[in-house]
């Protein structure tokens, strides 16, 4: 931190600005390397950009986040009009990225049901970040900035990992027939990487490639179709599963999907919520049951809420449904509970399984 006492105007703090970054961005030979820091620098001003040290402070660090968004080696003025919206996504940028070092990322995980016979087939880890200033941070929120940062790479992995870990501790249990499923970015698929990485941590594990499932959003799997046609299927290789999630949101044709080597479809709960209005939306969401089911792919109901959706879901021979109504997303420790509990219980009927869900 610099403080500059007895300026007449703000440029000559950017003149300084200006000669620091230029002394820093020498490149400097390391291990016979030639590297170069490139530094970023904010500047607030005293007192139109606050009073005290504290504010001031805030505010340089603000502009600093902005100075390193406009690329390296920049530097940029405190302005008031970095609105509330720009300061909270800098904040939180600047905060992700110490999330993995700081123990601040932990996983919950949602239970999959077979409709058939209301057991528990699969768990779809859901990534959490409790950070201490900003506290619980949804993944609608902080997901899309890991995105753009790229932070979502190793955030990735994180996920990845620590889901193969519990998975693999859950099957030594007995449970062994369990699948995790694990939500993948537009971003990881795209590194070319990919596959080796979930090979490795598949052996890292030891847990079975065929009790993984990978989730990818419509969207993705349609932005590049010849790419992810290759990826997935060096994925197939490997020997997990790919599902697709969110689907109906994407508006592409089921029939398209042929071409894709997919195992299941996950109907996204907007479509769920709305089959109780009856008509339409009731015949949309049974048509892509039935059309799924004709090519050959699994159909996981997103977002249940009641028992009217799952009797709906049942009379259409959905697969399998996942949704507040059975379970919310639980903890390790609370999803072992319930998954002992059921395996405890399987010889009670369908019926009576789905209903000892309920506690
Ligand atoms: P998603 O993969 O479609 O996950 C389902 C979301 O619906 C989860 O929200 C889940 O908590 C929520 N949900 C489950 N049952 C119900 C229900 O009955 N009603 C309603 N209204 N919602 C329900 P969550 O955990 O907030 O995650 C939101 C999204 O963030 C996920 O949507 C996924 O796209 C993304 N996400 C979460 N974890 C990861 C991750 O590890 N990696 C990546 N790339 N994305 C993730
Ligand atoms: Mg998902
Ligand atoms: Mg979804």
């Amino acid at each position: 931190m610099f403080l500059m006492s007895g300026i007449d105007t703000p440029e000559q703090a950017g003149t300084v600005a200006t000669s620091i970054l230029a002394a820093i961005m020498r490149p400097i030979v390391l291990a016979r390397h030639e590297v170069m820091v490139t530094p970023s620098i904010g500047i607030a001003i005293y007192p139109s950009d606050g009073e005290d040290f504290e504010t001031l402070f805030k505010n340089a660090d603000l502009a600093m986040y902005f100075a390193k968004r406009q690329g390296p080696g920049t530097f940029s003025f405190f302005k008031s009009s970095m609105n509330a919206n720009a300061l909270k996504r800098l904040t939180m940028e600047g905060k992700l990225s110490g999330a993995i070092a700081g123990n601040e990322l932990s996983l919950r995980f949602q239970p999959q049901f077979a409709l058939d016979t209301g057991l528990i087939v699969g768990m779809e880890a859901l990534l959490r970040w409790t950070n201490l200033e900003l506290g619980q941070v949804p993944p609608l929120d902080f997901i899309p900035v890991a995105e753009e940062t790229g932070m979502i790479l190793p955030i990735g992995e994180w996920v990845l990992r620590a889901a193969c870990v519990q998975a693999k501790a859950w099957h030594d249990e007995g449970l062994s027939n369990l699948r995790i499923a694990v939500n993948v970015s537009g971003l990881q698929l795209a590194q070319r990487s990919f596959p080796g990485l979930v090979a490795a941590v598949l052996r890292d594990t030891g847990l079975p490639a065929n009790t993984l499932e990978l989730e990818i959003t419509e969207s993705v799997i349609m932005a590049n179709e010849d790419w992810t046609k290759q990826v997935l299927g060096e994925l197939k290789a490997i020997g997990v599963q790919i599902s697709i999630d969110d689907f109906g949101t994407g508006y592409s044709s089921l029939g398209r999907l042929r071409d894709f080597p997919i195992d299941r479809l996950k109907i996204d709960g907007s479509f769920i919520r709305r089959v109780q209005n009856n008509g339409e939306d009731r015949v949309i969401a049974a048509t892509i049951i039935a059309m799924a089911k004709t090519l050959k792919l699994e159909v996981v109901a997103e977002g249940v809420e009641d028992l009217a959706q799952l009797l709906f879901l049942q009379e259409e021979y959905c697969t399998l449904v996942q949704g507040y109504f059975l379970s919310p997303p639980l903890t390790a420790a609370e999803s072992g509970q319930l998954l002992r509990r059921l395996a405890r219980d399987f010889e009670g009927t369908r019926t009576e399984r789905l209903r000892r869900v309920h506690g």
